[in-house]
């Protein structure tokens, strides 16, 4: 990170609908001097969290918007010895879903990119209208700090047209924008450079298969540093089977929801981006909770694990032929990060494609990055914490340094 300098400080911002999460970070040590969360904005009972060090404080009470919300937690750090404004911060980083057809690499804000954000509505309807309400209210809050927009679909830009196109008529794609984008971008991107670190690898020679499981799930196929294949397309929604949403589904369903159900397009997103998934399967997108149930011998919740892993295998078979030689499958996020079963479901039975867990290490807990596989397995599998976070305030950082 030769651009950043270390007294750098970044506040980075993800705001969703109801919430928004937001930390303070030094780029260059990556050292988190703040964080929080605030939930249930536009409720009565909203919460606003801040966490610094050993100390937490906490708001309970109406939060109007974003920025009441914002302004409340900025109003928090200012009861502690010194306030989150004093930390002079350099940027502003937000993650926004999706930077359509225009954006691919972090982008200093300014009222026109706003407003081309905000274009991009009908292809991230639940996402960018509420990442422009979060850099609309800390622009406000904070008007000398300039903010930096990061795509979550930046580093599938260049995903090769074969991956991209989907096969459909051609100039009703073109004339809608409608390719295969990719999200989690800024997660696989600093999972696969955190990986060949970690191996002391060369990354323009290294193969991988990044597996991004959180609430939402997402894998691809890098080839030395460059995406070749991604598993979320035009939104978030295909791919993986994820907490709420449905993944790959036969298209033909939409219409027979619309035809046979009755049901309009409203009433079909939310069926498929909110009520599906593992929560659809068994009623529970949280992963520990399914996981409690599954032990307990639960039909419906071991259905929707079953569902997820079929999935997920499926992927990395796909990959690993995408590819032709695979150096390394990295887990990461919430469930990759610490579901240990997840990962050993996965990896079952492939000692033939050249993959070998270790039991013990793939048991071990720890946050650190990590190999999972033998000694002499082909394909290194490895546990590699995400930090999307850090990875949004240097490419901020970076963004600003770059400005003509
Ligand atoms: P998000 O997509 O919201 O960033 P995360 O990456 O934080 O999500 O992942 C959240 C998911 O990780 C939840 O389903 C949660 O249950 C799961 N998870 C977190 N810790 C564990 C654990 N120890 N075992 C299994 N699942 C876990």
């Amino acid at each position: 990170m030769s651009d950043t300098d270390s007294t750098d400080t970044v506040f980075v911002l993800n705001a969703g609908s109801s919430s928004l999460k937001y930390q303070l970070v030094r780029p260059a040590s990556g050292e988190v001097v703040a964080h929080g969360l605030v939930e249930r904005i536009g409720e009565s009972s909203a919460k606003v969290v801040l966490i610094r060090g050993d100390d937490t404080k906490e708001f309970v009470g109406e939060i109007a918007d974003h920025r009441a919300g914002l302004a409340k937690a900025l109003e928090l750090s200012r009861v502690q010895d010194r306030d989150l404004t004093s930390e002079g911060i350099t940027a502003v980083g937000h993650r926004v879903v999706h930077g359509g057809p225009k954006f691919y690499k972090p982008t200093v804000i300014d009222d026109d990119v706003i407003e081309a954000i905000n274009e991009l509505e009908d292809l991230a309807p639940l996402h960018n209208p509420v990442n422009v309400l979060g850099i609309e209210a800390i622009r406000e809050l904070l008007p000398d700090v300039p903010s930096v927009a990061v795509f979550d679909t930046a580093f599938f830009h260049d995903l090769p047209e074969h991956a991209a196109a989907y096969a459909i008529d051609k100039e009703l794609a073109e004339a809608h924008h409608i390719r295969r984008y990719g999200f989690h971008g800024t997660s696989h991107e600093y999972v696969s450079q955190q990986t060949a670190e970690f191996l002391g690898a060369d990354p323009e020679s290294l193969n991988q298969i990044v597996l991004h499981l959180g609430n939402g799930a997402s894998a691809s196929a890098i080839e030395g540093g460059r995406p070749v294949e991604t598993s979320m397309g035009l939104t978030p929604l295909e791919g993986l089977v994820m907490g709420t949403r449905s993944g790959d589904i036969d298209p033909g369903v939409v219409m027979y929801l619309r035809r046979a159900a009755g049901m309009d397009v409203d009433e079909i997103d939310a069926v498929l981006n909110r009520q599906s998934g593992l929560k659809g399967l068994c009623g529970e997108n949280d992963f520990r909770a399914l996981t409690e149930r599954v032990e307990a011998g639960d039909a419906d919740a071991t259905l929707a694990y079953n569902v997820y892993i079929h999935r997920l295998r499926k992927y990395v078979g796909a990959y690993m032929v995408t590819l032709g030689r695979t150096d390394a499958i990295v887990f990461t996020a919430g469930v990759g990060e610490n579901a240990a079963k997840v990962r050993a479901d996965a990896m079952a039975g492939l000692e033939n494609f050249g993959i070998q867990l270790d039991a013990e290490r793939n048991s071990a807990r720890s946050h650190e990055a990590r190999i999972i596989s033998t000694d002499d397995s082909a394909v290194t599998v490895l546990v590699v914490p995400t930090n999307e976070e850090l990875a949004i305030a240097r490419q901020s950082v970076q963004a600003l340094n770059d400005r003509p």
